[in-house]
């Protein structure tokens, strides 16, 4: 590959989203010299298509006047299916305002209620509206807010540059390698410490919400270093996108009010959740959808109906506008006037790389968070909102360690590792085989089919065995391209090597939980089984190849274990 450029920064962030501008902001506040990195632009970050908006319990809202952070624990918590860690949900919940004020002292837009304060909406599985939003664009205007304050801090971006491995020596991470995607050199960074904010892996399935970029990289990286991965088979499914092209359609629509109706005209919530109905948490929702089709009340195309109707015009134009225009144009419908046709569909990674409250891997100098990390606070089922207020608590909290912990440069060993990783990928390059596409393809169709809303051994089993073949056929697979510069197959193909680690891991950790809790859903194990199963899943490489499962205890302490309903 091309030049052998050497790059150096005192704490260096993969990721232009939420969590890693929001590292990177305070890391630099600190006085580190930061850098990030991001493969896309970084305002083209996932975290830009987030819709309903961000918890914290404000208790604005007239429904929520003693509204407080035990209370919203709680909700995540029993949201959680008690796998959450509480020690890490009660920072979560006690920083939610201070985030939301901060974002809102920098610039974001909120919307308002009449008195002028932050206006709160309902969201699943919360006992109260305690979510804040911009609209239904929340995530653009979070976005937007902290790339203007790390841009006029002088952060210094690499924008388009992908991340190809992480330089790890004497169990501590010194750097990392990246492919300048637009001239097609690679390029060591050689760091005091490095965060890790690379977003959810939605691509390893079919009908996902995610965007195209969202390929487990950053987890793969990890667990290839020697990290842990932990809770890898808590996957969520959302309830309602759009049918057919899986756009999501926000639960703020459910927390304005819409019903989700079947084919007989019945709001079938009722008969699963008798109190929180259409407001009941995701995995539950998910399951109630899927259940509706198979027995028969779904429409054409496997979906049922969100109707906003009788909301009005007026509410949906302002509360929903995102919604809408989604609506009209990728169905053709306006649903002020017709309901929305919607199917669950792939959503968000509750599980991720194994990190303490403060971010540490395990490996010295190496850090996650956002999506790509798991804390945890979201444990078997993440509640709407929670994520975004995720990368900005522990974004902060993160980037002050980063900082904090910072460890010997080590140039040469990153030199070293550059020079071997040219190699790697020249070979990849003069290789011809099969291409990343078809492959993909049969990584998506089997995780959907086998990992997806409903599992049972025999179709794991037989998932795990396609994902096995995908493995040694991606052995061989060739980029099948003669030009370096912006070489979208080169990118493809190293994305494709991440998502089918990761999807391994995902099918492991399914396989090993026999019960079902939160989104992990077993046709053959029905049951919760807190006196087997009330504990972390842990896997990892042991021999650097192999992957191995072990478990650790679950941090409780707030609030005792139960079995509780909706
Ligand atoms: C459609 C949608 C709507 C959502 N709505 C909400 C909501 O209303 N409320 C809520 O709480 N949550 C919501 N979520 C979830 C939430 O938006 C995400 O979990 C969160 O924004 C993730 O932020 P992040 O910073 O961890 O990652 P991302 O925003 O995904 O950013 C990942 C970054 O990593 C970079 N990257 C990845 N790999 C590499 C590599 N190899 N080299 C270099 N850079 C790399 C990318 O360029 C990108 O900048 C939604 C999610 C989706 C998909």
């Amino acid at each position: 590959m091309g030049n052998k450029d050497l790059y150096r920064h005192d704490v260096i962030v993969v990721g232009g989203g939420l969590a890693g501008l929001r590292a990177a902001v305070e890391a630099c506040d600190r006085g580190a010299d930061t850098a990030v990195l991001s493969k896309v632009y970084p305002l083209r970050s996932h975290s830009v298509a987030a819709q309903g908006g961000i918890n914290a319990a404000l208790g604005n809202s007239p429904a929520a006047k003693d509204d407080n952070w035990e209370k919203h624990a709680f909700d995540t918590i029993k949201g959680s299916v008690y796998l959450a860690d509480q020690d890490a949900v009660e920072i979560l919940c006690r920083e939610a305002p201070g985030a939301v004020f901060e974002l809102e002292h920098w610039g974001t837009v909120f919307s308002r209620d009449d008195h002028g304060r932050l206006a709160q909406r309902p969201f699943g599985g919360a006992d109260v509206p305690r979510t804040c939003y911009a609209a239904d664009r929340t995530g653009h205007n979070l976005l937007n807010t902290l790339f203007e304050q790390a841009a006029s801090r002088g952060i210094r971006f690499y924008n388009e540059f992908f991340v190809t491995s992480l330089v790890v020596d004497e169990e501590t991470c010194r750097g990392c390698i990246a492919l300048d995607i637009l001239s097609g050199n690679l390029h060591g960074f050689s760091s005091k410490s490095l965060v890790l904010a690379t977003g959810g892996y939605g691509m390893i399935y079919d009908h996902s919400t995610n965007s195209l970029i969202n390929t487990a990289d950053g987890m793969a990286l990890a667990y290839s270093a020697g990290a842990k991965l932990k809770d890898m088979e808590f996957v969520q499914f959302h309830p309602t996108t759009l049918s057919g092209s899986n756009i999501l359609i926000s639960e703020g629509a459910r927390g304005e009010g819409a019903y989700l109706v079947n084919s007989e005209g019945d709001r079938f919530m009722a008969k699963y959740a008798p109190q929180a109905e259409e407001l009941a948490p995701r995995d539950i929702v998910a399951r109630s959808i899927m259940k509706e089709i198979q027995a028969g009340l779904g429409f054409d195309g496997g979906c049922v109906h969100l109707d906003l109707r009788h909301l009005g015009a007026e509410k949906i134009r302002e509360r929903l506008p995102g919604i809408r225009q989604i609506a009209m144009d990728f169905a053709d419908l306006d649903p002020v006037e017709q309901p929305i046709p919607v199917q669950p569909g792939q959503h968000y990674s509750m599980g991720g790389i194994d990190v303490s409250p403060d971010g540490e891997t395990g490996i010295r100098g190496l850090f996650a968070v956002g999506e790509c990390a798991c804390i945890s606070v979201h444990g078997a089922n993440r509640l709407g909102g929670n994520s975004l207020l995720d990368t900005l608590v522990f974004g902060r909290r993160v980037g002050d360690k980063a900082f904090n912990e910072s460890h010997d440069e080590a140039a040469p060993v990153v030199e070293a590792a550059l020079n071997r990783e040219i190699k790697r990928l020249d070979e990849l390059f003069s290789s011809r085989g099969e291409s990343f596409a078809s492959l993909m393809r049969e990584m998506k169709k089997t995780m959907f089919e086998s990992f997806g809303i409903f599992r049972d051994e025999n179709n794991m089993q037989e998932g795990l065995g396609s994902l096995n073949e995908l493995g040694k056929k991606f052995e061989g697979a060739a980029v099948n391209s003669a030009r370096k510069i912006f070489c979208q197959s080169l990118v493809r193909t190293l994305e494709l090597g991440f998502m089918l680690d990761i999807a391994g891991a995902v099918a492991l950790s399914a396989l090993w939980r026999k019960e079902s809790r939160g989104s992990h859903y077993r046709t053959d194990w029905p049951d919760r089984d807190d006196d087997r199963y009330l504990k972390h899943t842990l896997i990892s490489k042991t021999d650097g190849q192999k992957p191995a499962i072990e478990y650790s205890p679950v941090k409780l302490g707030l609030f005792p274990v139960k079995e509780d309903g909706y």
